[in-house]
């Protein structure tokens, strides 16, 4: 990835490889701890819109995305944040 410029798109674009490691490690999670796969995709698809991903990453945390976004007590570190914590349906 040195040889060009970030882009703005989640690892699943980035990186496959990375990627699958980062979804394993969402499956680890404890079931309470994540975020419902609606939420899931719609704390991503704001992310994939932001100014601050590149590769996959948050620019302002340093977070890869597709595991931040699973957790619900985290939210997007933007300020505002473009993503709340989850408090549940
Ligand atoms: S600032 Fe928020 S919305 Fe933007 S990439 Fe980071 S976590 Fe996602």
């Amino acid at each position: 990835m040195a040889d060009r410029p970030p882009c703005r798109c989640l690892l699943r674009q980035a990186d496959p490889d990375l990627e699958k490691i980062v979804a394993d490690y969402v499956s680890s999670l404890p079931e309470d701890a994540r975020v419902p796969d609606a939420e899931y995709r719609r704390r991503l698809a704001l992310c994939e819109s932001c100014p601050r991903l590149a590769d996959g990453m948050c620019m302002d945390c340093g977070c890869y995305v597709e595991a931040r976004a699973a957790k619900a007590a985290l939210k997007c570190p933007a300020l505002p944040p473009r993503w709340e914590r989850y408090a549940g349906e």
